[in-house]
């Protein structure tokens, strides 16, 4: 990797407020001698140096902080039109530029890239409508259902508050007491748990959206699959590859879009009406199910193909926030708490680490014109600020159009106004928590069956007995007890292969 600057461009060096300055290694120093010690407040050049170096950190993001990215372009192969509104995907051969950014979970900032983790995919595409962020996952599903335990969940594949340390005990322990986690915990602990490449990833809404029109609504899910093939690294291969090249993937794809070998996917959507949703076997708004290729198929929708490195990293993808809750007219979110709680969570993590206009940066601003006046001021305003607009609502100083749907009456839609039984249907009121049954434990057998079929359950036991090793006794038993409920023979081989290999 090698970033060449121009020749011909030859800058005159200046402080940031303009004022330039001949050298910018010296100080100024008092002394009449050779020995020259103190220094000078007034040395502006030496104090905006220091001062400056000493904030070039922004938060780090609490999950999703190492992250590698590029600039591509998405195109519409096949007329979804009858399915949602949105331009963007409204005819077949319109391009839309992209930025995507595709991150561990739970490692911080600059940690070793080829480990067992899920891997984030926030992408957004650029419309004449805003924005559409599609904020995915590598794994089709996700270890809670329940908001409230994510922070929790996060915590406990990080580091022990103690030691600093990741700590096998603490993440099992945190499964074996929420085992609706099983399911992404069985393709975690796949051969697709650690990635070969970023280019070779498939990535999943996992949660239910809806795909609106001025005639009703569909709930749809969203999957990309690399045309590169999937391609992921055995537990040894990755050991090796953290030791020898920690930041593979992040020269992997920034060598092969420099090389003109632009990686692609075709989306796809699985696309359920509401009155199937309401008798479907798997509840549509929990995230740790997917739906059978068999009752709801993959139908090819567009094509993302990446084709420019960041210029700048910090600039590009550092800055960049993506949110489920930035969505176009068309794309609606279902009722499944994960995605209403993250539609939260995203924008207040972008205002905590970028500031409040973190959607006027370069990498986050939309093509389509933006007039948000009743959105002012805050720090690091970067535009004009509506100069002298109406800065409240329902001013008649200033004539303003408005276009696009009202929330319904219900507050769940503007969005294709499902019909009122539907509605009904989708929920009221309650303060609840989901009970882990065996229901939980039907995919996760499924997925067994996978694993034996591609050959991998070896490899399978292999990993979890691996991790699993680290773990105090007793959590071990207990996590023995939880995949018994997967298969019986899968807790034996466990408990076998922690035996046999220690
Ligand atoms: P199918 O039996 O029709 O297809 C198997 C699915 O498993 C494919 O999506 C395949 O992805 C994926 N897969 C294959 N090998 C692995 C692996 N080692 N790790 C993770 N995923 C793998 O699937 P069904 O839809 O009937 O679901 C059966 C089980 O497959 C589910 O319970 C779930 O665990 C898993 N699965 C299902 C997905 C879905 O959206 N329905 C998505 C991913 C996994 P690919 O096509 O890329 O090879």
């Amino acid at each position: 990797m090698s970033h060449t600057p121009h020749k011909d461009d030859v800058p005159t060096y200046t402080l940031s407020e303009g004022c330039p300055v001949a050298d910018p290694t010296t100080a100024q120093r008092v002394g009449s001698g050779p020995v020259k010690g103190l220094m000078l407040l007034q040395d502006t050049q030496l104090i905006e140096t220091l001062a400056h170096f000493n904030r070039e950190r922004i938060p780090e993001r609490t999950v999703h902080a190492s992250a590698v990215g590029a600039w591509g372009e998405f195109e519409v192969t096949h007329d979804i039109s009858h399915l949602t509104s949105a331009k963007f995907l409204n005819n077949v051969g319109k391009k839309s530029k992209v930025l995507l950014r595709v991150s561990t979970v739970g490692p911080e900032r600059g940690a070793s890239e080829p480990v067992r983790d899920v891997r984030g995919w926030g992408m957004k595409i650029f419309t004449e409508e805003g924005n559409q962020d599609f904020v995915f996952n590598d794994i089709p599903v996700f270890f809670v259902r329940d908001p409230i335990k994510f922070p929790s969940l996060n915590r406990s594949h990080k580091r022990n508050p103690a030691t600093n340390l990741p700590d096998a005990s603490m993440f099992w322990d945190f499964h074996n007491n929420n085992q609706e986690g099983i399911h992404a915990l069985m393709i975690l602990f796949s051969k697709r748990g650690i990635p070969a490449s970023i280019r070779t990833i498939n990535a999943y809404s996992g949660h239910t959206y809806k795909f609106t029109t001025e005639d009703g609504f569909v709930y749809v899910k969203i999957h990309l699959k690399p045309d590169q093939g999937v391609k992921s690294l055995s537990q040894d291969e990755a050991n090796r590859l953290a030791g020898e090249n920690p930041y593979h993937h992040t020269a992997d794809l920034h060598d092969a879009i420099a090389r003109g070998d632009y990686p692609s996917w075709t989306m796809y959507i699985q696309v359920m009406k509401p009155e199937q949703a309401e008798n479907y076997r798997w509840n549509i708004f929990d995230m740790t199910k997917v739906w059978p290729h068999g009752d709801f198929p993959l139908q090819p929708v567009g094509k993302l193909r990446l084709n420019r490195n960041p210029t700048n990293y910090f600039t590009d993808i550092e800055q960049a926030a993506f949110s489920p809750s930035t969505i176009v007219p068309g794309i609606a979110p279902s009722a499944d708490p994960m995605l209403q709680a993250r539609m939260f969570a995203y924008p207040d993590a972008a205002r905590y680490r970028l500031g409040v206009n973190y959607q006027q940066l370069p990498c986050n601003a939309p093509v389509s014109k933006v007039y948000a006046p009743y959105q002012r001021d805050g720090a690091s305003r970067h535009d004009d600020n509506y100069g002298g607009d109406p800065n409240y609502v329902g001013a008649s100083l200033k004539r303003v159009n408005f276009s696009g749907s009202r929330v319904g009456a219900n507050g769940h839609a503007p969005f294709g106004g499902g019909s009122q039984a539907h509605e009904q249907w989708v929920g009221q009121v309650t303060a609840y928590s989901s009970e882990v049954t065996d229901e939980d434990f039907v995919q996760a057998r499924e997925m067994w069956k996978v694993l034996g079929r591609c050959g991998e359950q070896d490899e399978f036991v292999h990993n979890v007995a691996g991790h699993l090793r680290g773990a105090l006794p007793e959590v071990q038993l207990a996590t023995i007890d939880m995949f018994n409920k997967v298969d019986s023979k899968l807790g034996t081989r466990i408990h076998e292969a922690l035996v046999k290999e220690s």
